[in-house]
């Protein structure tokens, strides 16, 4: 049996939310899979959307590691599960964001990939910094320098996304793959954290709590606290032991998320997009 080149401990909580009737935000937090998907669609469609994403990818749970193409495979097969279930006569969709465990010359990473709005973040050296590039409205008036980032959480185009998993989208995927180091925390949500929580208090929470399923569950529980409009769902991913020789790695991460060049800036400034 081949070592994980990450070895994970990981914590993960989900909760309907103070407003709506169902959970259509699903999880996989196992070994090598972190993943948050956030189902869309009248009746159950959005939760049936973001469950079968996450079924399709739990086949994968239990490997050390997995490649850009084992998870380009996955991402196809959970796509065409979505579309049979839009082809019942009501639209389906769903994000999906998160970090598989993958290796590269003997060096673990994180490969981030992100579809919509769900968010994969990394706290490092006291640091917390978004990987993922929101799929949003919002997200692309603040690159055409149209909407601050202050504002973009008040505004009423805030969940409007430009791309998902089914619903009329073809899904393209962005893939990241950033050098993991021990110590590295990974925070993977819906927007039902995000769009609640400001990202000062989701870092002080990840000092403040040590376990990740403590962390995790405060972090569910901070949404609510604060409106809980939405389903919300956390997972926080420890990376305990990481192998390989960092001095020489391969790094497609936002310019500010790499260690050693912390900045307040959340907002990633630079990006590497697939395709599937
Ligand atoms: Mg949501």
């Amino acid at each position: 049996m081949t070592a994980a080149p990450i070895v994970t401990r990981v914590g993960a909580a989900t909760d309907t939310g103070l407003r709506r009737r169902l959970n259509e935000d699903a999880y996989l937090a196992e070994a090598p899979l972190f993943l948050v998907a956030d189902g869309m669609g009248g009746h159950d469609a959005g939760e049936r959307a973001s469950a079968a994403v996450v079924a399709e990818f739990a086949r994968l749970v239990g490997a050390p590691s997995l490649t850009v193409d084992e998870v380009r495979v996955s991402l196809r097969s959970a796509r065409a599960r979505v579309d049979a279930i839009a082809s019942d006569g009501r639209g389906a969709g769903t994000t999906l964001t998160g970090v598989i465990v993958a290796e590269v010359a003997g060096v673990g990473y994180w490969l981030t990939v992100n579809v919509g709005d769900s968010r994969t973040y990394r706290f490092a050296n006291g640091f917390l910094e978004q990987i993922s590039v929101d799929h949003s409205v919002v997200q692309e008036l603040i690159d055409a320098g149209e909407l601050t980032v202050g504002d973009a959480r008040g505004d009423s185009r805030r969940n409007e996304i430009t791309r998902a998993i089914g619903a009329g989208s073809d899904g393209r995927p962005d893939y990241w793959m950033v050098p993991a180091a021990p110590g590295d925390r990974i925070l993977v949500c819906s927007d039902g954290l995000s769009g609640e929580v400001g990202a000062e208090r989701l870092r002080d929470i990840l000092v403040e709590e040590a376990d990740p399923q403590d962390a995790a569950t405060r972090l569910v529980h901070e949404a609510l606290l604060h409106g809980g409009r939405d389903n919300v769902t956390a997972i926080v991913v420890d990376a305990l032991a990481v192998s390989g020789d960092h001095d020489d790695v391969f790094d497609t991460a936002p310019a500010g998320a790499r260690r050693g060049e912390p900045d307040g800036d959340t907002r990633p400034r630079a990006r590497s997009r697939g395709d599937s």
